[in-house]
């Protein structure tokens, strides 16, 4: 069986983000950010909760002017997430952010102004240890860097940008920092973030910036955010693509529990059918999918289409349907442990299930 809370490195700085622990080893976060209008503090409270209920963790809110940082203290207040919040150039909203307690600031130091006001917002934050997410977007790099690089974004060129930013706060001795690098295109982020890993201990949020609508843009987040995840980089991840925030939650649970970093529910394998199929799957497999929806053992679970390589193909996984002719097979580990008719499969894979889960608890 999979281990449910695989840890992350932990040799990587460790950042506590409200209740959470981003870094020094703690399992990978799974964070989005709310798609309404900070103002209308019911809505983003609604859509939180809905966050909050499909498995986030951690929720970040845009805050572009003084209306929405007001708004922060009753979203704040009533929130049952740690919020965070998201600010671009003026260091004001930065420092009523922190007031009414936000668990984290993302500002990128470079655009807040003078040195003196960020020194109030960096002792702002540091006196209520709350972090500070420097955000490096392919999209807003420094016009010196750029130039430099024939108006191409490079991997190194966001690195270089993050190390700035990371300058300007150890220069005043602030070390609570979490970094993102994020391009959309897959390539440069995946390089930009192994560069920046093989240079500093600092925790990495990964994202695929604009990704594309839901099906694709999940897609290429799997790809990029996946790499990084199975090279063991990456405390935090944040899928943005252009649908309802709940649907990337959804996707950076995928991720996590494709690539084995996280998993806190059963997974679901399903032969991909061919020539010798002796069963209708798809229906079979939903209704097992259907059973395993409030199961929360992160055991993994078969439906195979045939008897003669069903067995054999679902050797890995803890308990299995195999269909056959007007019959089924429940096998453990690829060993049968019965065979039934067909109309009985579910009520028997339910009280093997059920066996099993006692088993483990
Ligand atoms: Fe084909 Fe049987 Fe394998 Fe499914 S389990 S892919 S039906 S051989």
């Amino acid at each position: 069986m999979t281990n449910s809370q695989f840890p992350t490195n932990p040799l990587i700085r460790s950042i506590k983000v409200g209740n959470l622990v981003i870094g020094g080893g703690a399992p990978v976060v799974v964070q989005s950010m709310c798609s309404t209008d900070t103002c209308d503090v019911r809505a983003t409270l609604a859509q939180i909760q809905r966050l909050a209920k499909a498995g986030c963790e951690l929720v970040r809110v845009a805050v572009p002017n003084k209306k929405a940082s007001q708004s922060l203290y009753q979203i704040v207040k009533e929130s049952p997430l740690p919020v965070v919040a998201d600010i671009h150039f003026d260091y004001r909203l930065a420092l009523e952010a922190i007031k009414v307690g936000v668990a984290k600031v993302r500002i990128n130091p470079g655009n807040i102004g003078s040195q003196e006001r960020l020194k109030r917002v960096i002792d702002a934050a540091g006196a209520r240890q709350i972090p500070i997410r420097i955000g490096i977007n392919s999209g807003s790099l420094p016009e010196d860097i750029l130039e430099r690089d024939n108006f191409i974004v490079t991997p190194q060129g966001m690195v270089e940008s993050a190390m700035r930013e990371i300058e300007l706060l150890d220069k005043q001795n602030f070390k609570d920092i979490i970094v993102s690098l994020k391009a959309s295109d897959i390539k440069t982020t995946i390089e930009a973030n192994r560069l920046f890993r093989a240079k500093s201990d600092i925790p990495l949020h990964l994202g695929i910036t604009e990704a594309g609508l839901k099906g694709y843009g999940s897609v290429k987040s799997a790809i990029g955010i996946g790499v990084l995840l199975m090279e063991g980089i990456g405390e935090t991840i944040r899928v943005s693509i252009a649908a309802e925030p709940e649907e990337e939650v959804k996707v950076c649970w995928w991720i996590l529990e494709a690539t084995g970093v996280r998993r806190m529910s059963p997974e679901l394998v399903v032969c991909p059918t061919c020539g010798r199929l002796e069963i209708a799957l798809v229906p079979l497999a939903k209704k097992v999918e259907r059973i395993l929806k409030g199961v929360k053992k992160p055991i993994k679970v078969a439906v195979m289409g045939c008897v003669v390589n069903g067995p054999g193909e679902c050797r890995e996984a803890d308990i299995g349907v195999v269909g056959g002719k007007g019959k089924g097979l429940i096998v453990r580990k690829g060993e049968i442990v019965k065979s039934v008719s067909e109309k009985d499969i579910i009520a028997e894979f339910k009280s093997e299930l059920k066996k099993l889960l006692n088993q483990l608890e």
